[in-house]
């Protein structure tokens, strides 16, 4: 009898295969229309767990340091991601200071515990609560997250500003840029792999 975690459907044309195992750098690939079926997971579940954990640190310290310090003549002044979300919002710029805080907080963030979450029960082989949703939810909130346009607009805006203050990036700059690699990484990963390594136990 065949379980049907030892299948795999081609998500763009249906066509049903016998899942095989994968060496390092392997993708199997949907032979009627080429889709890619699957990729090798090169990061074990632990692993993932631990990334997870690391970019939740990282995404901490990214948000409660300075990103940036301004120097003008002999005065210095440095901001946060918040400070500067704040001062566009008093600036009349509400509408980019809400896309900042959701692209740059809230989507990052919430990619981050849902993950942990899934990731936590999932090293004992077993589907968290609330896993279907959980996983449409990543789905849905993975291009929203959107560090790396923000690290683009950060240097161009150092390097503008450099011109007329004495720049100093803060701390909170190279956090942003490991969560940058981090989510990266993550992103590389396909998390599809997780519907096949745990088992549903409310059944
Ligand atoms: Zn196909």
């Amino acid at each position: 009898m065949e379980s049907g975690q030892d299948l795999i459907v081609c998500e763009h044309c249906d066509t049903v295969y016998r899942r095989e195992p994968l060496t390092r750098g392997q993708v199997s690939t949907c032979l009627e229309c080429g889709a890619v079926l699957e990729r090798h997971q090169w990061i074990g579940l632990d692993g993932q767990f631990a990334l997870i954990l690391a970019a939740f640190i990282v995404f901490v310290i990214a948000n409660c340091t300075p990103i940036v310090s301004l120097g003008f003549s002999g005065m210095q002044s440095a901001t946060t991601l918040w400070g500067a979300v704040i001062a566009m919002w008093n600036d009349s710029s509400q509408v980019v200071a809400v896309l900042t805080a959701m692209t740059l907080f809230f989507f990052p963030l919430t990619q981050i515990l849902i993950f942990g979450w899934v990731l936590w029960f999932a090293r004992d082989g077993i589907r968290a609560p609330g896993f279907a949703p959980a996983m449409i939810a990543l789905y849905y909130v993975k291009p929203w997250s959107m560090i790396e346009v923000f690290m683009l607009g950060v240097l161009v805006a150092v390097v503008k500003a450099s011109s007329y203050f004495e720049v100093v990036p803060g701390p909170g700059v190279w956090a942003f840029a490991v969560l940058t690699i981090l989510i990266t990484i993550f992103a590389s990963h396909d998390s599809r792999e997780l519907w096949n390594v745990t088992r549903d136990t409310s059944e």
